[in-house]
């Protein structure tokens, strides 16, 4: 076979001998665009003042008060400035609404949850703002709880504001941006504030520190519904709800139930002069979702009276003082070039044994202080 023979065979038509249907050469495509259309750049939103801001978000302007949590949110001085006076000026109106921290690991049904616990609320005139602590994994750069369709028929009620996790960052800085959206939010009128978070790590402890209720999502029947969980998270959990108590579910729920009250009785008396509470409830089929209401709201009508919920909101601004005053620190710290310089190189002493950790600790704090 020739190069030309194996040609014909691919493209018969290309051969004098061909008889059947000719090829014609292919038509334009027609251009996806409509090329007549005048597509006018969409314009740029005005820049708004402090006073603007401060105007829009008391009135209840969920666009300002987005695009206030957005520059919050944002790193850039220029915009910080602006945040920081918005804050300053919304935190007279704000502290007036009720602060529940929801965590639990993935897959216990935290979204399910919050969508079935909120539009409740919502349909009962409560407004709701949802917000989420989520640092993203540095390096999947992923985030754990933004990625899924959550929340679908909250996200259909008028009275709910669901803000997606700020985008990576330190743990530090993402549950600080939480708390100033909090501000944000309340000073826009919400009443009741979920801050979301996944019960796998150190974000439990931020979270603790900005919230006024903290609701521990866990399921029954895995078997080991006590180790599953961290101690240090029961500990700071205000109530429980064993979720997906539905379907085969039923009994193991209720005998999680019992086990997680009997160890809640064996731990200290928490602060709140209030022994955690634990419900059985379905997300799924919307079954005891009031009574985890009615348990936030005894906890907060017994803490009211005995002064332990005005108490713990000054521990934590007292708490976000001291967070910032730190985060601020180790930054100016850090990224002195002249310090990272120093650091490496006495890193390499340390690993070399040429000087001990405590030495060099000392040499770079000298230096720093020399320096300030
Ligand atoms: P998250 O990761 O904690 O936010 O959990 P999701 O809300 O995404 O729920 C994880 C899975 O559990 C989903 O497939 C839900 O449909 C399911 N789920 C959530 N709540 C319930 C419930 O009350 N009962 C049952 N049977 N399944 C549920």
């Amino acid at each position: 076979m020739t190069p030309n023979d194996s040609k014909d065979m691919e493209h018969p038509e290309n051969s004098e001998e061909y008889k059947g249907l000719a090829v014609n050469s292919g038509v334009k495509e027609a251009p996806i665009m409509n090329p007549y259309l005048n597509i006018k750049k969409r314009p740029k939103a005005k820049e708004l003042s402090v006073d603007e801001y401060v105007e829009g978000i008391l009135a209840g302007n969920r666009t300002i008060l987005s695009r206030a949590i957005t520059l919050a949110e944002s790193n850039l001085t220029e915009h910080q400035e602006i945040a920081q006076n918005v804050i300053e000026k919304c935190l007279p109106h704000a502290g007036k609404s009720i602060r529940v921290g929801i965590t639990g690991v993935p897959g216990a049904g935290k979204s399910t949850f919050i969508d079935a616990l909120g539009t409740y609320l919502c349909k009962d005139s409560h407004k709701l703002a949802v917000l989420a602590i989520d640092p993203s994994s540095e390096k999947t750069k992923g985030s754990i709880l933004g990625d899924k369709t959550r929340m679908e028929e909250l996200s259909l009620e008028k009275n709910a504001f669901i803000r997606p996790s700020p985008s990576a960052g330190s743990l530090g800085g993402v549950a600080r941006k939480t708390r100033e959206s909090i501000v944000l939010c309340e000073a826009a009128g919400f009443d009741t504030i979920f801050v979301e978070t996944v019960g796998v790590g150190q974000s439990e402890t931020a979270m603790h520190s900005m919230v006024d209720f903290f609701l521990l999502i866990q399921l029954a029947g895995t078997g080991d519904e006590l180790q599953g969980i961290k101690r240090g998270i029961m500990e700071m959990a205000d109530g429980i709800a064993i979720n997906k108590c539905d379907g085969n579910n039923i009994e193991k729920a209720q005998l999680a139930q019992r086990q997680f009250q009997n160890a809640l009785h064996l731990f200290p008396m928490p602060e709140s002069g209030q022994t955690p509470s634990v419900v059985t409830c379905s997300a799924y089929e919307k079954f005891h979702i009031e009574e985890v209401w009615k348990m936030v709201e005894n906890y907060v009508a017994f803490t009211t009276k005995n002064g332990y919920f005005e108490y713990k909101r000054n521990q934590q601004s007292k708490y976000w003082m001291y967070e910032t005053i730190n985060e601020h620190l180790k930054n100016h710290f850090y990224h002195n070039t002249e310090i990272e310089k120093l650091l490496t190189e006495m890193e390499d002493k340390v690993n070399r044994n040429e000087i001990t950790s405590f030495v060099a600790a000392w040499k770079v704090l000298d230096k720093y202080f020399e320096k300030i």
